[in-house]
C-alpha cells in the first residue's frame, strides 16, 4: 500500500471516529435508567424496557465498531494496515472502503 493510500485510510478512520463518538455520545442521553413513573401502563413500561435493550445493544455494537476502528489506526501507524491476519494478503480495496476496520479478507471471513 503506498503512503498516500495510507493516508487516505487514516483521514476516513478518524472522520468515522470522530462521527461513532458523536453518536455514542447522543446515544447514551437515550439510555438513562427508566423512571418508575406510575403513570404510565404496564404495558408502554414493558416497551420501554424492550426500547432501552434495543438501544443498549446498539450502542454496544457502536461501542465495539470504535474499538475496531482505533486499533485499525494503530495498524496504519505500526504499517500492518490492509493485511489479511489470517493469511497474510491484501484485504482488497473494495472491502477496506466500506469497512477499514476489517482485519481478515473475504475468503478468511467466510472460511470459519
Ligand atoms: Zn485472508
Amino acid at each position: 500500500m503506498t503512503e498516500k493510500e495510507l493516508e487516505y485510510y487514516e483521514e476516513l478512520i478518524k472522520k468515522q471516529i470522530d462521527e461513532l463518538q458523536v453518536t455514542i455520545a447522543s446515544m447514551m442521553q437515550s439510555v438513562k435508567p427508566i423512571e418508575p413513573d406510575t403513570s404510565i401502563g404496564r404495558l408502554s413500561r414493558m416497551e420501554a424496557i424492550q426500547a432501552k435493550s434495543i438501544s443498549e445493544s446498539n450502542l454496544r455494537s457502536k461501542r465495539m465498531r470504535l474499538q475496531r476502528l482505533e486499533a485499525a489506526l494503530l495498524r496504519i501507524q505500526r504499517g500492518t494496515f490492509g493485511l489479511c491476519s489470517v493469511c497474510e494478503e491484501d484485504i482488497p480495496e473494495k472491502r477496506l472502503k466500506i469497512a477499514p476496520e476489517s482485519t481478515v479478507c473475504m475468503d478468511c471471513l467466510t472460511e470459519k
